[in-house]
């Protein structure tokens, strides 16, 4: 009989993780082969960093060929354009027709700028979500330390990836202090969250208190519950009327899925996310898998101001097990039975504030009631370890370390 033949789409953490993990189920025992858009795997968390000079881009990603190519992993650079979940089959843009019997979709996630008008490095408004973006969020702010004045950090309605807002917002004001500029220099905080640590994920127990009293220690003024109206150069508008003059702005928007998810009727929903079972299969089809940011995530509440569902590394790397598990089951003719909930998943995050930080962790990652913010500067410590630690596992493909 011949092997089974798992096709995984994207190659970062989704990808790169379910990949190498579903031969370790099968002992090898399984062709399965990556089609990715980049040939690069990019540690996003560090994007932060990225404007201010302190990691450049080949600090915080790796070649992703020679990680495959040690577990006998097939790996081709091109974006998948077409899903056939009938013919099992997926079109790439180099022309290449794939045929599977499993697919494993870990396509991440593009950027909606069309958010708010106006969001554009033109106006001098930037975001620091994708590598190319922090590179010109960069060349922003040094043409900000030559012509300082007021500062505007935030994450629109819909986003969210709030923690890469907070962080961020921490930085600069660590940056401006550091430049002595903190007397000359205003910053403001907009966000669509209903309260201050609310994270999209609900908020933690005394978070809102501890983000409150940080704000307000760095002489932050902050706006919570609002919309972006549009952004020109140099103000931004609420919806509530208020404007916000900026010389620099970087501004979180929402999240979309790959247009490729789609091209399947029945896979991905409008926003391009796949609709999944806590088992991480596609709701409409048994052998297609949806993981990380790629995945629909549904939260229980609806706010005044709309969120967005933050899918981190954690949740990431362990929908990626789920699915490999469950598609290991599948090759051995068993029923995919591992449930993981996204959820009842554990929250856990260390926020960087440049020399100072919170650890972040909750029960769970949906309406957290346990938890705890630990804040300090060992939690700043925590997060390059953690970097370093995390880029040398991917990189060897240990992703049966935690
Ligand atoms: C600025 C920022 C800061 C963050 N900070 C943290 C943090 O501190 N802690 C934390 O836990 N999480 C953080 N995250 C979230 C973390 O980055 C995500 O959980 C993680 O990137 C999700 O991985 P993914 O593989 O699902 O998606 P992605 O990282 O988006 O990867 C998608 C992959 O799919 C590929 N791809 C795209 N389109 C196609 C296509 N058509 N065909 C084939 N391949 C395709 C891409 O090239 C890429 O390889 C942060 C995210 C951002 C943006």
């Amino acid at each position: 009989m011949s092997r089974k033949k798992v096709l995984v789409l994207g190659s970062n953490f989704a990808g790169l993780t379910a990949a190498i993990a579903v031969k370790h189920e099968l002992h090898g025992d399984v062709d399965v082969s990556v089609l990715s858009a980049s040939r690069r795997f990019l540690f996003n968390p560090s994007l932060i960093w990225l404007p201010f000079g302190k990691r450049r881009a080949s600090e915080i990603t790796f070649p992703v060929e020679p990680t495959f190519e040690r577990y006998g992993i097939d790996f081709t650079e091109s974006a998948a354009t077409q899903i056939d979940p009938v013919a099992k089959k997926v079109t790439a843009a180099n022309g290449d027709v794939r045929d599977y019997d499993y697919l494993v979709v870990a396509t991440g996630y593009r950027n909606r700028m069309d958010v708010v008008p106006g969001l554009t490095p033109e106006n001098k408004a930037y975001t620091i979500t994708t590598l190319e973006d922090a590179g010109l969020a960069g060349r922003g702010w040094r043409e900000f330390l030559d012509d300082p004045g007021p500062i505007v950090v935030g994450a629109t309605q819909s986003a969210g990836c709030f923690g890469a807002a907070y962080e961020y917002l921490f930085n600069i004001a660590y940056q401006v202090k550091k430049a002595g500029l903190r007397d000359r220099v205003k910053i403001s905080f907009v966000t669509s969250e209903p309260f201050l640590g609310h994270f999209g994920i609900g908020g933690l127990p005394a978070g809102e208190q501890l983000l409150t009293m940080f704000l307000k220690k760095s002489g932050i003024e902050a706006y919570h519950n609002r919309s972006v109206e549009s952004i020109e150069h140099e103000r931004l508008t609420l919806t509530d009327g208020t404007r916000l003059d900026f010389k620099y702005a970087m501004i979180v928007p929402p999240f979309l899925g790959q247009e490729v998810n789609k091209t399947a009727p029945g896979l991905a929903n409008d926003a391009g996310y796949v609709e999944v079972r806590d088992t991480y299969q596609s709701k409409t089809y048994d052998d297609v898998y949806g993981i990380g940011i790629a995945a629909h995530v549904n939260a229980p509440w609806v706010t005044p101001t709309p969120v967005g569902v933050p899918k981190t590394g954690f949740p990431t790397e362990q929908m990626a097990h789920t699915a490999a598990r469950n598609i290991s089951s599948q090759v051995l003719g068993l029923d995919p039975t591992e449930l993981s909930p996204f959820a009842e998943m554990p929250a856990f995050c260390v926020m960087d504030a440049g020399n100072n930080g919170v650890m972040i962790l909750g029960n769970k990652m949906l309406g957290p009631d346990k938890g705890l913010m630990i804040p300090g500067p060992q939690s700043h410590a925590l997060k390059l370890a953690f970097e370093r630690y995390f880029l040398w596992k991917a990189r060897r493909g240990y992703v049966q370390l935690p």
